[in-house]
């Protein structure tokens, strides 16, 4: 199969062979959860070859959650594919109303190299459950994670049905090029921005999970303890390459050494005093981000960290404080284990200021106050978060997770990623038997009175 083709090859099987029955996609996606159970040990060696990721954090993060995702979708998949039956208007009497969900034919999934396990199969999941041919395109910069996925799925898919694509720019190019049903990608806003030109070209609906600044916000009456625990923990997981993972952290002035240490404090019982001997603690994917991540910290004021080493791209969890909204870290998105610290002397303040930035994909914020909880909800505009904890919003399949303006644009997880890659087709189903003659001409005033009693 040539790579120019991939899409127009899929197209054909799909009108050839037809959609598949909701009993072959459940099958293929139980063989699926079986086959990812059997090579377990050999998907946590690709991950700690790409990124040095302890067993425990490859199972919690990339397959347990995708093997519950696999549970959830084959619990509710006849539910989400039966045809809903809506209401009808006294108008439209008699006929009935109904909504199909269709696939939307053959769609494209480009992913990262951050989780490359699941952010490459959980929209998969999801277009799979909805009866939909898919090309995939796993990250260059996760090798080994991207060979294994191309392995798990061609023995379970035929080549009319899933083409896994791996390779880097040249590649992604010549996919975009065709002709795609849905494209859903997962990256950053700037390669976002390419994706969604090439979209353009034939209207093609598009998902965009992207990153963005997520702030973590501590109040006065925060549980600073609990907060330092959390932020730590969602911070530092996989060494901050996490699209959620808090950006940065607003406490007021005299409560930031508190947290610095209650921070230090963590992170010693976390990763041990020697966290580069920790096995538990992951590392950089490669020397770009290890360089743009030592640039970063450059001229900053380090309370805790800042230990490096290229050749095995560790950097230690670092924490900067005393950090100014103008300085360098708080451009772009860190996207590393870097966290800078800022302080403010008013809520308001800090809040005006999480306003001046682009919405975030992840937005948390540690309080005990409950009404202030849903004041600062209600003000600040985000994908989605947490009151009081970090990044495990994601884990619930009954919250959609994406972001919104630059963060992203749609949505996934659970039932939502079904819906993402159907089309809802709506059908009116009209009456044979009788046909009520108001619409038709030639109109009158007794005609007119009477729509006017329906249409008002
Ligand atoms: P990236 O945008 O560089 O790459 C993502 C994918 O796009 C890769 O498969 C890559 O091959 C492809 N790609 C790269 N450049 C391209 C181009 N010019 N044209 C076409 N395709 C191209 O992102 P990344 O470095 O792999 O991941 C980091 C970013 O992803 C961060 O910004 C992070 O916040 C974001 N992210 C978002 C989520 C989310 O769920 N919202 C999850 C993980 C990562």
């Amino acid at each position: 199969m040539s790579l120019q083709n991939r899409a127009a090859e899929l197209r054909i099987s799909l009108q050839q062979d037809g959609v598949l029955s909701v009993e072959q996609r459940k099958n293929k996606l139980e063989l699926l959860k079986k086959k990812i159970i059997a090579i377990q040990p050999e998907i946590n060696q690709a991950l700690k070859d790409d990124l040095g990721k302890s067993a425990f954090e490859t199972y919690t993060t990339e397959i347990g959650f995708i093997l519950e995702e696999i549970s959830y979708t084959l619990k509710n998949l006849k539910a989400w594919t039966e045809t809903k039956k809506v209401k009808t208007p006294l108008a439209l009497f008699p006929g009935k109303s109904f909504i199909h969900a269709e696939p939307y034919g053959v769609v494209l999934i480009i992913s990262p190299w951050n989780y490359p396990f699941q952010l490459c199969l959980s929209p998969f999941i999801g277009a799979i459950a909805a009866g939909n041919r898919v090309v995939l395109k796993p990250s260059e910069y996760a090798s080994h994670t991207s060979s294994l996925i191309k392995r798990l799925i061609t023995e379970i898919f035929s080549d009319k049905e899933v083409c896994v694509v791996e390779g880097g720019l040249e590649e992604t190019q010549a996919l975009l090029q065709q002709k795609f049903d849905y494209i859903f990608f997962t990256g950053s806003t700037a390669v976002g921005k390419v994706i969604m030109k090439s979209a353009a070209e034939y209207l093609t609906p598009v998902t965009l999970e992207l990153g963005g600044k997520s702030p973590c916000l501590i109040d006065e009456t925060a549980n600073i303890d609990l907060a330092a625990k959390r932020i730590v923990w969602g911070k530092f997981l996989n060494a901050g390459q996490t699209c959620v993972a808090p950006d940065y952290v607003l406490i007021p002035e005299h409560l930031q050494n508190l947290l610095i240490d209650k921070m230090k404090h963590y992170l010693s019982v976390f990763y041990s005093p020697n966290v580069e001997s920790s096995k538990d603690y992951p590392r950089i994917v490669n020397h770009r981000h290890f360089d743009r991540l030592k640039e970063l910290i450059t001229d900053c004021d380090v309370a805790h960290g800042g230990d490096f080493n290229r050749e095995d791209h560790f950097i230690s969890p670092t924490i900067l404080k005393d950090v100014q909204w103008t300085d360098k870290v708080m451009e772009d998105e860190i996207f590393g284990p870097v966290l800078p610290i800022l302080t403010y002397t008013k809520i308001d303040e800090a809040v005006a200021h999480i306003l001046k930035y682009p919405k975030p994909l992840a937005f948390y914020f540690f309080s005990e106050d409950s009404s202030q909880q849903k004041s600062i909800v209600s003000q600040i505009p985000f994908g989605g978060g947490c009151i009081n904890d970090t990044v495990v919003h994601l884990a619930n399949p009954h919250l959609p997770f994406g972001g919104v303006g630059t963060s992203g644009i749609g949505s996934y997880h659970g039932q939502k990623s079904f819906d993402t890659f159907s089309h809802y087709k709506s059908v009116y189903h009209q009456s044979s038997v009788i046909d009520v003659p108001l619409r038709y001409p030639p109109y009158n005033e007794n005609k007119l009175s009477w729509v006017k009693l329906f249409l008002r």
